[in-house]
């Protein structure tokens, strides 16, 4: 049986008071008691976000690391960094940093810093409008999990994450989503069979209050990486409340 898990992934939005109340609120409506429940500020805030957090079961993940440990990397976060400011897990390969530029092979690099440091990365992938509408979509996501395959370890987590359900508001149906997180499985099963049932599935994409229920019934979803609707506390709570 694996234990669900809802992250919120609230990318470059907020501000100090803002988070304050999105957390206060958080602590004392989310469960935590089934369910792995994750936020995820932007770097600034982790600190604050941290001491909010203390005691509410509530996670912290950092959105990105460096694949470097440490040294001269202006600008960057080294994964050390953020276990020093009390997370757990990272988010890698998110589709609005792949669509930066960030590749495969760094994806896999990060994640290795990453494991280094203790960390558990929240490994991304998913398939643009133009590779789903040419039939390339199972081919796309396994392409990006084979560079991440090989090194997984026990506690990472995928994020199947369509590119074209990301902040549009279209979500994938939970048919087109279990037909993906199946393959997903199937792979791991074929390149980690010990890890393969193990390892939580979680579907990003859109997932709203009133969607996430229908989405999390299905085999192969064990939870939601959730953006626009992590912002605000009554949604989340909802949203988690369908993972319970
Ligand atoms: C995300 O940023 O990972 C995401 C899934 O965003 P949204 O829920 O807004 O589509």
């Amino acid at each position: 049986m694996r234990r669900s898990i809802v992250a919120g992934n609230w990318k470059m939005h907020g501000s100090r008071s803002m988070i304050e109340d999105l957390v206060k609120s958080l602590a004392t409506s989310v469960n935590t008691d089934t369910c792995d429940v994750i936020v995820s500020p932007p770097f600034p805030y982790l600190s604050l976000v941290q001491q909010l957090t203390a005691g509410t079961g509530i996670g912290l993940a950092g959105q990105n690391c460096s694949e470097h440990a440490q040294g001269a990397h202006t600008g960057e976060v080294a994964a050390d960094m953020l276990v020093d400011l009390g997370c757990e897990w990272v988010i890698l390969g998110h589709s609005e940093r792949r669509q930066a530029g960030e590749t495969d092979a760094q994806v896999a690099a990060k994640a290795a810093t990453a494991r280094s440091a203790g960390l558990k990365p929240i490994l991304c992938v998913g398939e643009s409008l133009a590779q789903r509408q040419s039939g390339d979509a199972v081919a796309v996501v396994t392409a990006q999990l084979a560079a991440l395959v090989e090194d997984l370890s026990a506690g990472d987590v995928i994020a199947y994450e369509p590119v074209w359900a990301i902040g549009t508001g279209e979500t994938a149906t939970p048919e087109q989503a279990q037909e993906m997180h199946s393959e997903i499985r199937a792979f791991l099963v074929e390149q980690q069979p010990t890890l393969a049932q193990q390892t939580r599935i979680l579907y990003g994409g859109s997932v709203k209050a009133d969607n996430a229920a229908e989405l999390f019934a299905a085999a192969d979803i064990d939870g939601g990486l959730v953006g626009g609707a992590s912002l605000k506390a009554d949604g989340f709570s909802a949203i988690v409340g369908a993972a319970q």
